[in-house]
């Protein structure tokens, strides 16, 4: 039995992969094999949006406000997936918020500019950005597309602002307490038209405040 949705507070989350471009540092999955008492998400085959479809079809709808394209991978692995599945939910209610969080790392992933694609079907995209220095983000995130990848993640951000009512660029780890740096940083998702968050550090089971 695989985990293809699983809920966190009040939104469920849709995990289509347990692949990934990246090996960040910080990842989760290097932790837990689950997230919060979620069981298990590691996939042994990945799901097709049909079942994606059924998995959210069988899910008590009156206790969530969100759907989060997240999962132990990276969804945009899945892009025709993702699409289609958030098409319909959207296509069902319209007032349903839709979310993807994603490394931004779409357009190299596949092989194509991707932020236009995601038009009338997500209100979020919410992007680990997590330094303003793309040496550092190389040693953080540890993309397989090596140096072309960060400034391919702040193409994407920029487009995607342009395609989704809500880019917002988070940070996690050092600029938590370096408050210089997450003034960089805001100061960078802010020219790219998004906002920036500052994520608490997460080892799956708890949460630990952001100071
Ligand atoms: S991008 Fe996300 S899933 Fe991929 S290695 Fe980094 S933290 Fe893990």
């Amino acid at each position: 039995m695989q985990t293809i949705v699983y809920q966190i507070k009040d939104a469920v989350y849709v995990n289509l992969t347990n692949r990934c471009p990246c090996a960040c540092t910080f990842c989760l999955r290097t932790k837990a094999p689950g997230v919060y008492g979620s069981p298990s998400l590691w996939l042994e085959r990945e799901p097709s949006a049909g079942e994606v479809q059924e998995a959210l079809g069988a899910q008590d709808w009156t206790r969530f406000r969100e759907v989060v394209f997240c999962g132990y991978g990276e969804p945009t692995e899945r892009l025709d997936v993702l699409l289609e599945v958030a098409g319909s939910l959207k296509a069902r209610d319209p007032s349903l918020r839709v979310r993807v969080n994603t490394n931004g790392l779409s357009d190299l992933v596949n092989g194509r500019p991707t932020a236009a694609l995601f038009v009338g079907k997500v209100d979020c995209i919410s992007i680990s950005l997590n330094t303003d220095d793309p040496d550092e983000y190389l040693a953080l995130c540890r993309p397989k597309f090596g140096p072309a990848a960060f400034p391919a993640l702040l193409r994407f951000a920029r487009e995607a602002a342009q395609a989704v009512p809500e880019v917002v660029l988070t940070v996690v780890g050092e600029p938590v307490t370096d408050l210089a740096k997450q003034t960089r940083c805001r100061a960078l998702a802010e020219s790219l038209g998004a906002t920036l968050r500052v994520r608490p550090f997460e080892n799956g089971t708890r949460l630990f405040p952001v100071p």
